[in-house]
């Protein structure tokens, strides 16, 4: 249940920025849509991820790559948070639209690393 996934969320670190969740403020356990619901996407197969307010917020209607693409463009470090999730949901092949978005992910990297 979605109640009991947030509270448990809570002190695990944020898979999109690190910081631990908390249950209130900015890092409070938030549902993120991984996939947007304003591309028409719902929270099956496995396109849900319990993720901190401030990410889920500054996320909004993007995908994951076109919010890589931001933070990567921002030297925000969050961007190889973001590329390790997308590596990590490939592996578990919880969803046939994320390989594509990957390899232009990987091929977008930059040749040094954010820090
Ligand atoms: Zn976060």
């Amino acid at each position: 249940m979605l109640l009991d996934r947030l509270r448990r969320a809570k002190g695990r670190p944020c898979p999109y920025c690190g910081v631990p969740m908390t249950r209130q403020g900015k890092y409070r356990a938030t549902r993120d849509h991984v996939m947007p619901r304003a591309l028409g996407h719902d929270l099956n197969n496995g396109n849900c991820a319990i993720v901190c307010f401030r990410c889920n917020n500054e996320k909004a209607d993007l995908t994951l790559e076109q919010w890589f693409y931001r933070l990567a463009h921002l030297s925000d470090r969050r961007a190889l948070h973001v590329l390790r999730f997308l590596e990590q949901r490939e592996a578990q092949g919880a969803d046939q639209r994320l390989p594509r978005a990957l390899q232009s992910v990987r091929y977008a990297e930059p040749e040094t690393p954010l820090t």
